[in-house]
């Protein structure tokens, strides 16, 4: 009998038994993971993104074992906390106040708690097709749900939750002339979560200027994109600056830990205890030694080069399809991005809807697999490189794919 529910944790663990065998990870070093039967793939699903480093980057894993060795869970305030603090404050600019939590959804939790504190407003306007976390009141019009399809009339809510249009800049005036009880704006700086949809030019922008205007804050979710394009937020990069922003992912290696940045207004109901926030395992010592280690490893990242290697490797990647005759697409940015079958590159939900191919995606993952790549099989699933993503992985990533198509296609 089989004790864990479903074999996995998490339901989007989830990837199809190839010959009769369920995958089943048992080491992961750099870019490679190895399955129980000693075969090496080159991943590009990196722990949903957490591995941004590669998997088991030593210097994390070296501070991570001195962390334990000193004590893994002290009740009260430690030494690491501040300098994980401060190690990643220093890459998010004006959001220089820092609370770690133990994963996004907890990040998320907090930060819209924290717009509503500090405007006494009660809705939080989130991104029709946007994942902000599996939380009861974010899991709401997600990518796959009727909501997220919403048309430009109307107006998806549940609870204190409204939708918003992706790429619709008319949509956030409209949602604010609706309604003068918006806390906060909650979006990704890319739609990663369905599919890697780029913002417009000056859309992030404006949606974040109208929120302003109107007296809400602006929640930068970067959980998935943070120190993803540079080494801070990526909203920053793309020329927003949010008044609280969620990171996780890229910021422990793999360790689990996330933490919500604000700038010192957003931020001030915690210190004078407006704000409540608790968790037993917030700021382990474990979760701060990673953070930290990370940092200072981030800083050391050509990200440049890692960018442009990404998108050669998505214009490889679409050269052997159109050569087995077959057009697919890349979305997204050379470290995270998803491919569509046919000659569409989606910029709103609806058109990722329309492009989606489970079947394409799904037989894809397998012939990946055949090939020693391991990937997201989902139609909205992201191909990540980290930055152990040295030549020769990048190689075998470029030629898997190229078989991949010829199969695919005969
Ligand atoms: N927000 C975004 C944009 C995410 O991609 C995720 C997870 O994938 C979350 C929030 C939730 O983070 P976690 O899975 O750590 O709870």
């Amino acid at each position: 009998m089989q004790h864990l529910v479903s074999g996995i944790s998490s339901a989007g663990r989830a990837v199809p038994d190839l010959d009769g065998r369920p995958f089943l990870a048992v080491r992961a070093q750099g870019p490679h993971v190895w399955d129980d039967q000693g075969r090496r793939y080159v991943d590009t699903a990196i722990g949903f993104g957490a591995a941004f480093l590669g998997h088991t980057h030593p210097a994390v894993a070296a501070a991570v074992h001195a962390a334990i060795d000193r004590g893994s869970m002290p009740a009260f305030a430690h030494a690491l906390e501040e300098e994980a603090a401060a190690s990643l404050a220093r890459h998010t600019g004006a959001l220089s106040r820092v609370i770690f939590l133990n994963s996004g959804s907890e990040a998320v939790h907090l930060a819209c708690r924290t717009a509503r504190a500090v405007t006494g407003r009660r809705k939080i306007a989130k991104m029709a097709a946007g994942y902000d976390g599996w939380l009861d009141e974010v899991a709401f019009g997600n990518a796959g749900s009727t909501e997220a399809l919403m048309t430009a009339n109307e107006r998806p809510a549940r609870g204190d939750t409204l939708l918003m249009r992706f790429n619709d800049p008319a949509d956030v005036e409209l949602l604010f002339a609706e309604s003068d009880d918006v806390a906060a704006v909650l979006l990704e700086p890319m739609m990663a979560n369905a599919g890697c949809l780029v913002p417009d030019p000056g859309y992030l922008e404006h949606v974040a200027a109208v929120a302003r205007a109107h007296g809400a804050l602006v929640i930068m979710d970067e959980v998935l994109m943070g120190f993803r394009l540079h080494p801070g937020l990526a909203s920053q990069r793309l020329g927003v600056e949010p008044d609280l922003a969620t990171v996780g992912k890229a910021i422990g290696s793999g360790v689990a830990v996330a933490a919500l940045v604000g700038t010192p207004a957003a931020m001030a109901g915690f210190e004078d205890l407006r704000v409540n926030r608790a968790g037993t395992y917030n700021g382990n010592p474990l979760a701060c030694a990673a953070v930290h280690a990370t940092m200072a490893a981030l800083d050391a990242v050509d990200y440049a080069a890692l960018l442009a290697a990404g998108d050669d490797l998505r214009r490889r990647i679409e050269q052997g399809f159109a050569a087995a005759g077959r057009p697919v697409r890349t979305t997204g940015y050379g470290t995270v991005f998803t491919l569509w079958n046919g000659a569409a590159s989606p910029r709103t939900y609806a058109q990722a809807v329309a492009a989606a191919d489970p079947g394409f995606t799904a037989h894809l993952h397998v012939e990946l697999r055949r090939g020693g790549v391991i990937s997201m099989p989902g139609p909205f699933g992201r191909h990540y490189l980290s930055a152990a993503h040295d030549t020769a992985a990048l190689a075998v990533l470029a030629d898997a794919f190229a078989d991949a198509a010829t199969r695919m296609a005969s």
